[in-house]
C-alpha cells in the first residue's frame, strides 16, 4: 500500500513537499507555499505533481 495518502488533489511544494495554497486570479492559477512564503512558478508546480497534471497535456 502507498504511504504517500496526504496527497490527495492538493499540489505539493517543490521544495519543501508541503501541501500548496491554489490562488486562481484573472483566469490564471497561481501557487503560494505557506512555509517556503513564496509562489511557486505553475510549471515548477506541474513538475513536482505529474498525477494531477497528466490530463491537461
Ligand atoms: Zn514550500
Amino acid at each position: 500500500m502507498p504511504n504517500e495518502s496526504l496527497q490527495t488533489a492538493v499540489p505539493i511544494c517543490p521544495d519543501c513537499k508541503r501541501p500548496l495554497d491554489v490562488i486562481a486570479a484573472c483566469g490564471s492559477i497561481s501557487y503560494f507555499c505557506d512555509h517556503c512564503n513564496l509562489l511557486k512558478s505553475s510549471k515548477r508546480v506541474r513538475e513536482a505533481n505529474p498525477e494531477l497534471f497528466k490530463e491537461a497535456e
